[in-house]
């Protein structure tokens, strides 16, 4: 895609924003400058929000609780996780009620068992799939179990395959990272992955929040922008988190948004039109 121009704000253009939430509401623990207002405001106008999250760790209801503490209203049925997604994508490729091994956190585990699955913690229950996603305390014994079962044949989704995980120290290992892990001790790849940029993700938060013309919003190129351009769906980057404006000129044709802005509030206001890129890259500096 090439970014194109509007004549309207981009909140009253499209129905349903699909939202990242890190480095686009919240970097880390610290909110992003102006978002919460920007999202009220776009809200006001009639846009309609649903927060979408490669994060499996955390419940939706969790996820809700993080963002009003940075100044957003939600409520869990307006987040949607990779857990979630993963969930539906089981459902898939495993009987209803089948064993399922989960390796990750509390949303992972609850995702599992809301979508009819029989959750078990070892390979010894000869799970029919195995679920794998990032939690802060995964250990060993988990990673074990999660090799056993992949290596007995087990179908095997992963939440996501983010290689890392942004934090104020640096890059830490995301679920990519564990997924290699198993990969490397039992010779097989994941049979789906449910996170952006693949598709699970959005059909799923698209389907929950009924969108019939939605924005994908972030701020990653490798999940929010080329997943929004798998599916076909405009795309929003915002500056606020991973990518610079460098990253974003290097990017390959699959990674190029739609538009492109520093932040939220570029949802209230008409794009620039295409006369108008000259003045937007001198804002970018
Ligand atoms: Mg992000």
């Amino acid at each position: 895609m090439t970014p194109r121009g509007s004549r309207e704000p981009l909140c009253r253009m499209y129905d349903v924003a699909l939202l990242d939430l890190d480095g686009v509401v919240y970097r880390g623990e610290e909110p992003v400058p102006g978002a919460a207002e920007a999202i009220a405001a776009a809200r006001a106008a009639g846009m309609r929000f649903a927060f979408v999250t490669n994060n499996a760790a955390r419940t939706p209801a969790a996820v809700a609780a993080r963002l009003a503490e940075v100044g957003v209203p939600a409520g869990a049925d307006d987040v949607v996780t990779a857990a979630q997604a993963a969930a539906t994508l089981l459902r898939t490729l495993v009987p209803a009620g089948a064993r399922v091994l989960v390796t990750g956190g509390e949303g992972l585990r609850v995702a599992t068992a809301e979508a009819g699955f029989a959750v078990v913690a070892s390979a010894d229950d000869a799970p029919a799939a195995v679920v794998q996603g990032y939690a802060p305390d995964l250990a060993y014994a988990d990673l074990a179990e999660t090799a056993l079962a992949v290596r007995a044949g087990a179908v095997w989704v992963a939440s996501n395959l983010d290689a890392t995980i942004p934090t104020a120290r640096g890059e830490l290992p995301g679920n990519g990272a564990l997924v290699a892990l198993v990969a490397h001790a039992t010779g097989r790849r994941p049979d789906a992955s449910a996170g952006k940029p693949e598709r699970a993700l959005h059909d799923e938060a698209v389907r929950r929040s009924g969108a019939v013309r939605p924005l994908v919003v972030g701020d990653r190129l490798d999940t929010d922008i080329e997943g929004a351009n798998r599916v076909g769906c405009d795309s929003l980057l915002v500056l606020t988190g991973v990518t610079d404006a460098a990253a974003l000129l290097a990017a390959p044709p699959e990674r190029r948004p739609t538009y492109v802005a520093r932040d939220l509030g570029a949802l209230l206001v008409p794009y620039p039109p295409d006369d108008g890129l000259d003045e937007l890259r001198l804002d970018l500096r």
